[in-house]
């Protein structure tokens, strides 16, 4: 495999936002953001009637879904977003059904699935500068360009100086950046640059920094994970524009293989590779925009981990192996999850050691050093 991997380390994608303001005056706007798809993000003025459904603002084409399905209003000082169901199937707010023509109030962190438990959405409220005009043109512009188009083109940064990461190249097609470094912290932090993307697209910014990529060559780029759920966390993400793993068909399924190959290579290159155990997978709902294929040590020893559906989310069938991807991608074309398959995080915290259940994150978290290598 390696022979087929070479590297292109003059590479230099720097990716940059312009912003512009014409006033200091800030004000309050809220979008809703699509969780699964890259589509473009709705803007939902304060007070204003919004009603959205099956169309091309919203690209759901499901007959299921009324072409007024939901009606939108935002309260921007007030932080929600108040939510009816107005098509004849089922609209909810965090997996629980509205009811047509009831209403219920949508909070930022809770998810709107605009019809049958599908399209997920997210409200988001943003400070943002003046009139926002060039700011606007610039995050949309980000969000629908077509494919091949990179980010940064004809666009001026206003990132500070980046901070310089030891890189080694081991000659083989591999550039390797820190491989061996263990997760140590959370960042929470984010830059500048990162404040003013969408959450959900924070992995095409990160994926196409220099100074966060491990190994790159013609087909994927291999990045740390941001908040590690272990001490070795690695995301696997292809330079081809792919949203997500719902839109993965069988032309996608030498990428697919490859994707693993650099993730098993990665692996390779861990020092802890013969204490450790990997995995490597996906989420079958998927937060980040982005195909990413998780390469993840099965320790979980990470502050970063902290909520149960953090854990459900690499230890149940909602993570869904590499190697199961591409079989079904050869079997059925396509890789379908099952429609309650969001229920999974909510199970009970069990090892997925030695099945014990746990009542709590931290009990769970102290047990889990019984597996810890000695
Ligand atoms: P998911 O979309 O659920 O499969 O997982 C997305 C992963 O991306 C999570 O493990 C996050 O910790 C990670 N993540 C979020 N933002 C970034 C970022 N800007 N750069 C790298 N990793 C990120
Ligand atoms: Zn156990």
């Amino acid at each position: 495999m390696s022979q087929h991997i070479s590297c292109f380390l003059d590479l230099k994608n720097c990716i940059t936002l312009f912003f512009t303001n014409s006033s200091n005056t800030t004000m309050r706007v809220c979008w809703l953001v699509s969780r699964d798809r890259s589509c473009r993000r709705i803007k939902l003025p304060h007070l204003e009637m919004v009603v959205i459904g099956r169309g091309p603002e919203t690209e759901i084409t499901d007959q299921k879904c009324s072409r007024r399905q939901v009606q939108l209003k935002a309260d921007c000082n007030k932080g929600y977003v108040k939510v009816k169901q107005i098509g004849v199937n089922p609209t909810s707010v965090d997996l629980v059904d509205i009811g047509k023509d009831q209403e219920i109030k949508l909070k930022p962190g809770q998810v709107l699935y605009v019809v049958n438990k599908l399209y997920p959405y997210t409200v988001q409220f943003l400070e943002e500068m003046g009139s926002c005009a060039g700011k606007e043109a610039a995050e949309t512009r980000g969000e629908k360009r077509p494919q091949n188009q990179p980010e940064n083109s004809g666009v001026e940064s206003i990132s500070g100086k980046r901070a310089k990461t030891e890189q080694q190249d081991d000659g083989s097609g591999y550039k390797l950046s820190d491989v061996n470094n263990s997760v140590s912290s959370c960042e929470t932090s984010s830059s500048e640059k990162e404040r003013l993307t969408h959450w959900n697209q924070g992995l095409k910014v990160s994926m196409k920094n220099p100074d966060l990529q491990i190994y790159k060559d013609e087909r994927a780029v291999v990045i740390k994970d941001k908040f590690p759920k272990a001490r070795y966390h690695w995301l696997v993400l292809p330079w081809e524009s792919i949203p997500t793993l719902s839109a993965v068909t069988p032309k996608h399924l030498e990428l697919l293989e490859h994707m693993q190959a650099v993730g098993e290579k990665i692996i390779q290159q861990c020092s802890e590779r013969d204490r450790l155990h990997f995995r490597l997978g996906y989420h079958a709902i998927p937060s980040m925009s982005h195909l990413h294929l998780h390469v993840i040590s099965q320790d979980f020893d990470s502050e970063c981990l902290k909520t149960k559906k953090h854990w459900n989310s690499f230890t149940t069938k909602y993570f869904i192996d590499s190697k199961d991807v591409i079989k079904m991608v050869k079997k059925k074309g396509g890789v379908t999850v099952d429609r309650n398959v969001a229920q999974l995080l909510k199970l009970p915290l069990k090892c997925h050691v030695c099945n014990q259940q746990q009542p709590t994150i931290p009990q769970l978290k102290e047990h889990l050093k019984e597996h810890w290598p000695k």
